[in-house]
């Protein structure tokens, strides 16, 4: 066994990666494209950068291409994504004609590589188009749809559908994303790295440097959200949980971590309406940690008792799956992905409510073996379900599917 492969094992266990090598036996020195727009900065990149490698590990060969594009392509790109996720933004035939040209642009560097390719996943819309322009290919062509595209505005869905259509299967995240096709759809779910900074094991020394650093009292008890400052996280909910739950524990502290707000006037509203609403109790921190504090975003996820992600509209809900990869019990809003992770009174609670919220807190905190529980079966959840080993599994699977 190689390293990474040994380094995965660790974590996931040694069962996952046999599997992993039995399924790609008929896969072996098949080549594999992953084409995507930016090598670095946001989920998709993230996942790439170590499915890739461990896809090569096992026998495939596999590679990943970044398409290139000026700033009128990816404002395009951006209205693009917006519209398929429901705004209702009009794209001028200029700026579409040049989502075209650069499309094209790419296929000519890439087209021997892609026609050649035995399997290509195109990730979102921007390069979607590349296929039109590889008429020669001889593999199959997967869309990977990372966005919820359930309702999109028609007009500019109607645009990239006459690019997609011709492919042989879309993925889509969640079974409520998905957009009806006329080539078969999967559905395959998110995961975490569990070796990358935000996931990994931290020293204990670490943790204390992170709790000491923020003023976190170590021996009263903490509750954490990691989250944009979006109305939709619902931060404010979340102080008010906090604030019911605090008449009952006072020595209880809360940390809400989101990004810095100032490049995003929405978020700066929703900072203040969180700053207005925790008031003046130090006990409350509100923590705006740069894009890549990826460590210290882990270490605070660790030093929660519980962890809250109280949305009351939600995607997957990644935080969710890193909460519950640290032992932690969840208390999440009843909505989207965060009903796939947690399993009521098993990994932690659905709430509706900041009421609701504030008595899973007191209750939990009150039951700290129930807690310990609850972070042991959200531990081992995650690893049978939303580790990076399972959807490079499920890519597999679908490899050994198209094939025939
Ligand atoms: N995150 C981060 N810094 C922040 C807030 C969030 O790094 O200030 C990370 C968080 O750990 C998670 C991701 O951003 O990995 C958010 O993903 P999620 O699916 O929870 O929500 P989204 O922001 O995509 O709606």
């Amino acid at each position: 066994m190689t390293s990474m492969l040994e380094s995965y094992a660790a974590v996931a266990g040694e069962d996952v990666i046999r599997h992993l090598q039995q399924l790609t036996r008929p896969l072996r020195g098949k080549t594999m494209v992953h084409v995507n727009s930016t090598r670095v900065g946001g989920g998709v990149a993230e996942i790439l950068e170590k499915m890739v490698p461990l896809a090569r590990e096992l026998g495939i060969d596999a590679r990943w291409e970044v398409i290139t594009g000026d700033s009128e392509f990816y404002q395009c790109t951006k209205s693009l994504h917006n519209a398929i996720q429901g705004n209702q933004i009009g794209i001028p035939e200029t700026q579409l004609n040049h989502f075209r040209e650069v499309n094209e642009q790419n296929a000519n560097q890439l087209r021997p590589i892609l026609e050649e390719a035995d399997f290509v996943f195109i990730h979102d819309p921007q390069p979607a188009a590349l296929l039109q322009y590889c008429k020669e290919r001889k593999g199959k062509w997967i869309w990977r749809c990372h966005i919820d595209a359930s309702h999109p505005y028609r007009r500019p869905w109607r645009f990239v559908e006459q690019f997609v259509r011709g492919y042989d299967a879309s993925i889509f995240s969640l079974p409520q994303f998905v957009q009806p096709m006329p080539h078969p759809s999967y559905i395959i779910s998110p995961s975490i790295d569990p070796l990358s900074d935000k996931n990994i094991d931290l020293p204990q020394e670490e943790l204390d440097s992170v709790r000491g650093h923020f003023g976190i009292d170590p021996d009263a008890p903490m509750i954490v959200q990691v989250s944009r400052f979006d109305r939709f996280k619902d931060p404010v909910g979340v102080i008010e949980a906090y604030k019911m739950a605090k008449c009952y524990i006072p020595n209880l502290q809360m940390v809400l971590a989101g990004g810095s707000a100032t490049d995003d006037p929405e978020g700066e509203a929703v900072l203040n309406e969180v700053r207005f609403a925790a008031g003046d109790d130090p006990d409350i921190k509100i923590l705006l940690l740069p894009p890549d504090a990826h460590r210290t975003i882990n270490a605070l996820q660790r030093l929660a008792d519980i962890v809250l992600q109280k949305s009351t509209k939600e995607g997957f809900g990644l935080t969710v799956t890193e909460a519950l990869w640290k032992g932690k019990p969840v208390i999440g809003g009843d909505t989207g992905g965060i009903r796939l992770q947690v399993i009521n009174f098993h990994t932690g609670f659905l709430v509706n409510t900041p009421e609701g919220a504030s008595l899973r807190i007191r209750y939990l905190l009150n039951q700290r073996q129930k807690m310990e529980e609850m972070g042991i079966k959200g531990k081992a959840f995650v690893r049978e379900n939303f580790l990076l080993t399972r959807q490079l599994r499920e890519h597999l699977t679908l490899m050994v599917a198209l094939q025939h």
